[in-house]
């Protein structure tokens, strides 16, 4: 007998037959001898019509009132799939995060998971219910609800399934596992069999989205065995995984787009030691991760600064930025919002040089202007114009053979 956590996301119960079609999957898997632990999305588009309610009523909502109203969403789908799963003479039990205990930090609508109390879903498993949980929730100490950050189901999943030490977590979306590009971009993308925990790491923190950047890494820190797949289908999906020795021999394994980050540019920033401390670690203290960063030196002691940030956190960093504006003098401040990253992924970028020339020069060849670079041993990314960013993907999956030959 295996412990399996099964993790549906939002289109995978997007509607009753959906969710109806879940219930099947989740029962077939028990009755083949496993447990079964099911994490569920809100059903697709909830949580956005949430969000968007919010706004209408405020341009600042807290964070506490927010969490509220977001972890709604995985309350009605952890309910409906309970009700289906009873409807087909299964046993089931539903808990919404808060009864788990998975216990969070307090940085409301992104919270990071401290813990989680097994023995509740232990006892529901052993009494041979099926165990569902809403997923992208928690609770702090002094039991205020929080939420994961968009996406946050993926981390609840594996986050479970190291808790109860499951033998398998499986994720289940819209397409039939991770492709060398989003599949609903490039057409010719190509699914990949296996792809390196370090290699999804990256692909997830430069936009794509089809897992959260931290169940990777808690999946990979706790070993849990971890393999995307359609909801739809019963095709193999793609399995995550150590290194292996030959993973090199391929030196690009995908390519991703994000249109969801912000260019900030301070103008004139004296160029003296501490200002850098100063800016980032004003923006670190409102938890906005940076992720590009250039400085320009200039003349007569005086240099430019440039950063990207999530799009949602522009607004609170534009405002930290002119604080500090007034402190150190900086002449003006920009903001652009009409920017694409792309980034190019592949550990065996590590061995092989000239990728980054490669990757240049595909993109001169189609003149498409370069606005910033960052590199890490693995990855390139290239900051271009909002319009030029399919077309410069589409360019380097093409330029790197990455395409499905068949
Ligand atoms: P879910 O609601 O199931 O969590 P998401 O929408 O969060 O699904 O993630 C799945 C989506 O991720 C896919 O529909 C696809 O468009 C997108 N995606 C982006 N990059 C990739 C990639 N390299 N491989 C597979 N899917 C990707
Ligand atoms: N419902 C949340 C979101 O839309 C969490 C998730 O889907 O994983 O971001
Ligand atoms: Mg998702």
């Amino acid at each position: 007998m295996a412990v399996i956590v099964q993790k549906y996301g939002g289109t995978s119960v997007g509607d009753i037959e959906r969710i109806k079609n879940v219930a099947k999957r989740v029962i077939e898997t028990k009755n083949q001898g496993n447990q079964v632990v099911v994490v569920v999305s809100a059903m697709s588009g909830e949580t956005n019509r949430l969000i968007g309610m919010a706004n209408q009523v405020s341009q600042t909502p807290s964070g506490r009132e927010m969490d509220l109203l977001l972890s709604t969403g995985e309350q009605v789908t952890i309910s409906l799939l309970g009700l289906a799963i009873q409807e087909m003479g299964a046993q089931s039990c539903s808990f919404l995060g808060s009864q788990i205990k998975m216990l969070t930090d307090r940085v409301h609508t992104k919270a990071r998971i401290r813990s989680i109390d097994a023995t509740v879903i232990q006892k529901s498993l052993d009494i041979g219910q099926v165990v569902i949980i809403a997923g992208f929730q928690g609770v702090t100490d002094e039991g205020q609800i929080t939420t994961l950050g968009r996406g946050g189901s993926d981390t609840s999943a594996v986050a479970i399934a190291a808790a109860i030490k499951a033998d398998l977590c499986e994720i289940y979306t819209d397409v039939d596992g991770v492709y060398t590009a989003d599949p609903h971009v490039c057409d010719n993308a190509r699914k990949l069999s296996q792809i390196s925990h370090e290699e999804m790491l990256e692909l997830a923190s430069l936009g794509s989205k089809v897992l959260q950047i931290r169940s990777v890494e808690l999946a990979a820190n706790h070993n849990v065995n971890l393999v995307v797949r359609s909801s739809f289908n019963s095709n193999e999906g793609t399995l995550l995984s150590e290194e292996e020795p030959d993973m090199e021999k391929i030196v690009v394994s995908g390519v991703a787009l994000d249109l969801s980050e912000a260019k900030v540019a301070i103008r004139e920033v004296p160029d003296e030691p501490g200002i850098c401390m100063q800016v980032f670690g004003a923006i670190a203290k409102a938890n906005i991760n940076v992720d590009m960063i250039i400085q320009n030196t200039g003349a007569d002691g005086k240099a430019d600064l440039s950063f990207t940030v999530p799009m949602t956190d522009l607004p609170k960093s534009k405002e930290i930025i002119e604080a500090l504006k007034k402190k150190f003098d900086f002449t003006k401040t920009e903001t652009d919002t009409d920017i694409a990253k792309v980034s190019i992924v592949g550990v065996g970028m590590r061995s092989h040089a000239g990728v980054a020339a490669k990757a240049f020069s595909i993109l001169a060849e189609n003149n498409i202007n370069i606005d910033m670079i960052s590199t890490s041993e693995i990855k390139i990314s290239i900051i271009v114009a909002k319009s030029d960013g399919k077309k410069a993907m589409q360019l380097l999956h093409d330029g790197f053979e990455l395409y499905d030959e068949t």
